[in-house]
């Protein structure tokens, strides 16, 4: 039986008339077939399709091109690589290698190889797997390592020696808690020692090609089976110390707190459920980053962490740096929710005024459901009674935030008075008094002191005006 799919079948047969005529021997390989097996993708949703062949990958590669009649040929000579675009699939050429080693040198010498040497070299046996395009050959499977077998007992397996394969590459330990974490499979023994053992070695990976992976596994249906698999096998504290000090429970006089790394992942993955977004994502994963340092245990209350909201936020830009996340809005609106994700349950006592709740809405602005969605999430009491309570809380919250909504206008709420006005009627330069006179304003509006409109905002710099000129 022939395990092509039907949808690529031409295209390949294609690729397989281009090698042979050059005399190459071209495979399928990698991702494309991978999932073939596991059904994961019915090939519609494919974008990038691996090759590997005997020989010059670039020649190939022309070759391709010239016959699918696509011009669109890019080639990275100092990879021997290529890619070529066809419809809206990217077709990527690439030479098989093998690795040999000189005697008086630990650095290996690269050189054209066979497939068999090529598939050595690839990180896991379920990414090896490759189909033969070649006529004579055409989808006949290649799976040196038994990659089948350990996709049907969901195994994450390198396909030599662990320690050799993570030595050579670390990053493929990110990879394989990665594809542990989309597949839900699980690390095989003694990969997952050899992970254990050469975890510092990530330390020789530049922070974009961890992070790749990372968000990988944060957009992944169940974040929390990566980052467990991280924190076990030591590879979180490489790069992520932070999350790992949320480890850990303190009793005092009988009094124990929860265990805020574990109560993170809840979070992350009650986030994940609500929302694809990996930035609503991330806000979880930071929510209670600066529990550690500001727990105090506090006579006759328990335990606080008082603060840790502001200090979290705090922190926001310095972990994103270090991480190789974005400095841009991205980051200003996980900070943002970091800091607001306790306002909302300040907002749930029936006798909370509405300018509470305008200020709330002013400072969220339009996150104010994605910040909803986090207090949700963050709900993870084991107790479906309290679980209960807390979410006729929220929904009250819902309420009155739409409520306040519809009446005073106050998401992306812009000060009705500009500077220009201001400097105008109290006859004024620029300056510090400016800025000052523009927060009364705004705090009268939020406030509910005066209406949310342009004429009541002019009345009250008039009064503002007066008091100034009986100073
Ligand atoms: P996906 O694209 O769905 O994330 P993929 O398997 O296609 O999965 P890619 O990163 O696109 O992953 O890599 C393509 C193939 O190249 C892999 O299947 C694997 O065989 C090989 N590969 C990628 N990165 C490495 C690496 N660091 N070490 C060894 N082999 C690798
Ligand atoms: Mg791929």
């Amino acid at each position: 039986m022939l395990d092509i799919p039907p949808k690529h079948k031409e295209l390949f047969q294609q690729i397989g008339e281009a090698a042979e005529s050059i005399d190459q021997q071209v495979y399928v390989v990698g991702g494309y077939v991978r999932d073939f097996y596991l059904k994961r993708s019915d090939s519609s949703d494919v974008t990038d399709i691996d090759f590997v062949t005997v020989g010059s990958g670039i020649e190939l590669a022309k070759k391709v091109a010239k016959k699918l009649g696509s011009n669109q040929v890019s080639i990275f000579k100092q990879f021997g690589t290529a890619q070529v675009k066809h419809k809206n699939l990217d077709l990527e050429f690439v030479g098989a290698r093998r690795e040999s080693y000189r005697k008086n040198s630990r650095k290996p010498l690269i050189e054209d190889g066979s497939l068999q040497d090529d598939q050595l070299r690839r990180d896991l046996t379920i990414n090896a797997l490759s189909w033969s395009l070649n006529p004579d050959t055409f989808g006949t499977l290649y799976d040196p390592f038994n990659g089948i077998r350990d996709l049907q007992n969901k195994l994450i397996r390198t396909p030599i020696n662990p320690e050799k394969t993570f030595d050579d590459d670390p990053l493929r330990m990110m990879r394989a808690v990665r594809f542990a974490t989309q597949l839900n499979f699980k690390i095989e023994g003694e990969t997952f020692a050899a992970i254990k053992k050469m975890a510092p070695r990530l330390a020789i990976i530049s922070k974009e090609r961890i992070i790749d992976e990372l968000n990988k596994i944060v957009s992944s249906p169940k974040p929390s089976i990566g980052f467990a698999k991280l924190l076990d096998t030591g590879l979180l504290k490489q790069f992520f110390p932070e999350m790992v000090d949320l480890l850990g429970v303190d009793e005092k006089n009988g009094q124990r707190h929860k265990d805020n790394f574990w109560h993170t992942l809840k979070v992350l993955d009650n986030t994940a459920r609500l929302s694809d977004d990996l930035w609503l994502r991330w806000a979880a994963i930071m929510h209670d980053i600066a529990k550690p340092p500001t727990k105090k245990y506090v006579k006759g209350v328990g335990w606080t962490f008082h603060g840790h909201d502001a200090l979290g936020a705090k922190w926001v830009p310095r972990i994103f740096k270090r991480l190789g996340l974005p400095l841009d809005e991205r980051m200003k609106y996980v900070q943002k929710l970091v800091r607001l994700h306790l306002r909302p349950i300040a907002l749930v006592s029936d006798e909370v005024s509405d300018s509470a709740v305008r200020r709330l809405i002013f400072e969220a602005g339009d996150d104010i459901e994605d910040l909803m969605t986090l207090c949700r999430a963050d709900i993870t009491s084991k107790n479906e009674w309290r679980v209960k309570k807390y979410r006729n809380n929220f929904d009250r919250v819902e309420k009155k935030i739409v409520e306040v909504e519809e009446k005073d206008r106050i998401r992306n709420w812009k000060n009705p008075i500009s500077g220009e006005e201001i400097m105008e009627v109290l006859g004024v330069k620029p300056g510090p008094v400016v800025g000052r006179v523009k927060d009364r304003i705004k705090d009268a509006i939020l406030d509910g002191e005066i209406p949310n409109n342009y004429d009541e905002a002019y009345n009250y710099l008039l009064r503002i005006k007066s008091e100034y000129e009986s100073q």
